[in-house]
């Protein structure tokens, strides 16, 4: 029988290598886990969502100091923003999280940690610092970088990415995004919100492309109002610097061109997987920009050669990548079938108003042809959200033919930790009925979940046939005033 040195090794030290490397050790499996930066933790970790969220945090205070009068108090002088402090902040929000994700901690749990760029030799073996190291198992776990289309001048043009965002000495006095996706929206918003002019340039007709255009809407008028422009069916001719700053020109939907100008450019376009350097070409692993050819247990075209996190190409985020991470330990230690099932994956998109989602929505119904109904719900009839201040939202619950839900949008306050209920509900199939009964505490933005599954059993309950039976054998007399209203079914 052949011989390795591990029994299983891990290219790449983010949200799905480390994952992979914790369950792995804890098994019993004698674990190799390789990172080419001098840290663990990945992009999330470093350049993704906690640097985003820490500094999405900063410029809801730094937007709630300045609308102080909104909530009945006196108006507050808000200075200009110093950068540096908000990068301090971020860089000691990352220092505290960073000791999770640490060498220590792993080497506590039985993974040998080492850092440096590998690449495979053989199907089984990888060159590292010079040196062969060979595993049962394999992971590439080497997650995504910023994708940089062949627009004409754009990588002659510095522009940024999420890598360079976090780490200004000052505030950008203004900023032109390309691309209107999540990370584009989120920084949109914090960027305007913190002082920078901020202009969205997106070639489709909506941003948020993959959300159905009723939820993504709000979205953008609300950062509308707060200053971001936006350019919507816009083609991006060309980039060049010019000066200090930097020229995009844009050919409008009116077939009108036009040059934005501004002091960044910050690229927001998609991601690319982080496949190139790592021989899969001389062990005949087939991969493109989106990712790896996998299978549904995640397997390369080698059955021992596993793939995790943003190279797989389908939900490019920390928890999908931690999802997984598990799938591959189950097959790859445990000796567990288990294939990745992606039905109910939630997500949510940190602006404010937050936009989350999990299972259908409506283009995705259409585009698999499943007839569903709608069900919504608005947050201007949650108590919470007004005393909050917040009108803006809406939760939408889509419902197959059997009246099963598959698909729930929440858009407004915290939709994204709101959606828990559901990934709970949705996973562990709880009954429509049984989350209308549950009782939730009040008032509670929460509420709004068990509202809508209540609005569905309503039209049950409330039925004329049920009317009917109770009028038939308890002779109740019927309405003592005023005329029916109408349902809730959207
Ligand atoms: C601005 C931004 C905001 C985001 N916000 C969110 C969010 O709020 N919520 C969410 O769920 N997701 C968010 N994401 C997505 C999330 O960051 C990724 O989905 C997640 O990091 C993927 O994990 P991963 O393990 O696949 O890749 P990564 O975390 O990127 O880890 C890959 C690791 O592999 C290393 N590596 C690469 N090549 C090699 C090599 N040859 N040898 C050794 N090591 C190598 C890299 O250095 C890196 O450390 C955000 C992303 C960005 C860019």
């Amino acid at each position: 029988m052949a011989s390795y040195d591990y029994d299983i090794g891990i290219l790449g030290g983010g949200a799905a290598g480390l994952t992979v490397a914790s369950g792995a050790a804890r098994l019993g499996a004698k674990t190799l886990l390789i990172e080419k930066e001098k840290n663990l933790g990945g992009d999330c970790l470093h350049y993704g969502c906690v640097p985003s969220k820490t500094l999405i945090r900063s410029a809801e205070v730094y937007h709630l100091v300045k609308n102080a009068g909104r909530f009945g108090l006196p108006a507050a002088a808000a200075e200009p923003v110093d950068f540096r402090a908000i990068a301090a902040r971020i860089r000691s929000v990352i220092e505290v999280i960073q000791r999770h994700d640490s060498e220590e901690r792993f080497c506590g749990l039985g993974a040998k940690v080492e850092f440096g760029e590998a690449a495979f030799e053989d199907e089984h073996a990888v060159r590292l610092n010079g040196k062969r190291v060979s595993a049962k198992n394999w992971v590439i776990a080497t997650g995504s970088s910023a994708a940089i289309p062949p627009v004409p001048g754009l990588r002659e043009t510095s522009y940024l990415t999420n890598r360079d965002l976090y780490s200004f000495d000052k505030l950008p006095e203004s900023m032109v995004i390309l691309g209107a996706g999540p990370i584009a929206a989120e920084m949109a918003q914090a960027f305007c919100r913190l002082g920078t002019r901020v202009a969205v340039v997106q070639r489709g007709g909506q941003i948020l492309s993959n959300e159905d255009k009723d939820m993504a809407d709000p979205v953008m008028n609300a950062l509308t109002r707060e200053g971001v422009s936006f350019y919507l069916n816009a083609a991006i001719l060309s980039a060049r610097n010019a000066g200090n700053g930097k020229e995009v020109e844009i050919k409008k939907d009116d077939g009108r061109i036009e040059t934005l100008r501004a002091e960044t450019l910050l690229v927001a376009l998609g991601r690319e997987a982080n496949l190139q350097g790592l021989n899969l070409e001389g062990i005949d692993i087939p991969f493109d920009g989106k990712g790896l050819n996998l299978e549904a247990r995640l397997r390369t075209v080698h059955k021992h050669i596993y793939g995790a996190g943003d190279v797989t190409g389908s939900f490019q985020f920390t928890h999908a990548a931690g999802y997984e991470g598990s799938i591959v330990v189950s097959n790859a230690v445990f000796h567990l079938p288990r294939k990745a099932d992606y039905t109910f994956m939630p997500w949510c998109t940190y602006t404010q108003p937050e936009l989350a989602s999990i299972g259908m929505n409506e283009k995705r119904a259409k585009a698999a042809g499943v007839s569903y109904s709608v069900w919504t719900e608005e947050f201007k009839d949650n108590d919470r959200s007004l005393a909050e201040g917040e009108e803006i939202g809406r939760i939408k619950m889509i419902l197959n033919e059997k009246e099963k839900p598959i698909g729930i949008q929440i858009l407004g306050l915290r939709a994204g930790d709101l959606l828990g209920e559901w990934a709970a509900a949705l996973n562990g199939g709880v009954r429509l009925s049984a989350l209308a009964a549950a009782v939730h505490p009040y008032p509670t933005l929460g509420e709004i979940n068990k509202k809508v599954a209540g609005a569905w059993l309503a039209e049950k309950i409330f039925s004329e046939r049920i009317k009917k039976g109770l009028r038939f054998f308890f002779q109740l007399k019927g309405r003592a005033c005023g005329t029916e209203d109408g349902g809730r079914k959207g």
